[in-house]
């Protein structure tokens, strides 16, 4: 019985360890997940989504080649996505009830289990690089609103007006939701619709030492209100990491993403439960979260190299580069 175990659990490893890819995945990106389908994408505004992921996926990609930390790759690649306005985070963040545009983000350290976050900040041009200081340059994990932006300022991050992430578009998206909040009124189940969280950004990098990042930055959801704070700032729901297994980003209604501690689950179920991370991912969104009755889903990045993305939702902006620079971007379900 003594060697019995030892020797299962040994057997139950290997038969879920991951293969090393022949060209492993080095990064990979999410532009947030909902009602994506091609009805409801302009010609246009396709084309520059996928530009723009693939832009981000160069730059961290650069940051990884030149043999950097994964934290830089996380970094670079999300700054980029923050200074798109297609996406809900940094300039084109989405509106809060009262007409402010307020970000969360978070990012972790695989290598040493390291984590930082902000929430509600809206000054900041790139909460990610908030993030980072808070991890980097404090003793604590999570700071929000104005301590957040005194922090920054003593960082010397760029600090920016509000109204510098304002776009037409959210303006009208929370026109929208209001519109819709007003018809409703008094129906207590007034329940946030899917287009209200689509955009949030992600990334999870490898370097070349082996280590692994995690980061994940959003304006959250359009129309919030009582200082509503979503998964993406939060620590095993948004963003989790760990060498030891994977890397995790998450996107979508950040209400089930906390209550079931998403990006944390899909880590354990690997570290504990003998699944490689891409199966933990794929039973997360497909069983966890879909018979929760969540929308979303999440970008993973083990170890080795694999890649997953699996969601629930009509499509994800997403992509992933490898370590010889082999691109790939998708959008829909169908891709
Ligand atoms: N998860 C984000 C939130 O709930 C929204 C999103 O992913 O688009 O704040």
């Amino acid at each position: 019985m003594r060697f019995i175990v030892p020797i299962l659990c040994f057997l139950m490893a290997a038969a879920s360890a991951s293969a090393q890819p022949s060209d492993p995945v080095v990064l990979v990106v999410h532009g947030g997940a909902g009602t994506i389908s091609r009805d409801r994408v302009t010609p246009e505004r396709e084309t520059a989504i996928r530009s723009a992921l693939e832009e981000a996926l160069r730059a961290g990609y650069a940051a990884i080649e030149e043999g950097n930390p994964a934290l830089d790759g996380v970094v670079d690649a999300i700054e980029v996505l923050e200074d798109d306005p297609h996406f809900n985070a940094g300039i084109g963040g989405v509106f809060a009830a009262d007409g402010t545009v307020r970000h969360d983000a978070s990012i972790m350290d695989g290598a040493t289990g390291q984590a930082g976050a902000s929430t509600g900040t809206m000054h900041i041009r790139h909460p990610i690089q908030l993030a980072r200081a808070v991890m980097e340059h404090s003793v604590h994990v999570m700071l929000n609103e104005e301590g957040a932006e005194e922090f920054a300022i003593q960082q010397g991050l760029e600090i920016v007006p509000n109204s510098f992430f304002h776009t037409e578009h959210r303006r009208r998206a929370l026109e929208a939701a209001q519109e819709r909040e007003r018809e409703l009124q008094g129906d207590a189940g007034y329940v946030p619709e899917e287009w209200q969280m689509i955009g949030t950004v992600g990334a999870v990098a490898l370097d070349n030492e082996g280590h692994l990042a995690a980061g994940t930055s959003t304006g959250g959801m359009t129309n919030k209100r009582w200082g509503r704070i979503g998964d993406s700032p939060i620590i095993g729901a948004g963003t989790f990491v760990n060498d030891a297994t994977c890397g995790v980003s998450s996107t979508g209604h950040g209400e089930y993403f906390i209550r079931l501690a998403i990006a944390h689950d899909i880590h354990a179920r690997a570290m504990y439960g003998g699944e490689t991370c891409t199966e933990a991912a794929e039973a997360v969104i497909h069983e966890t979260l879909t018979e929760a009755g969540g929308t979303g889903g999440v970008i993973m990045l083990d170890r080795h190299g694999n890649v997953a993305m699996p969601f629930n939702t009509k499509g994800m902006y997403r992509g992933y580069i490898t370590r010889s620079g082999q691109v790939t971007v998708k959008l829909y379900a169908d891709e």
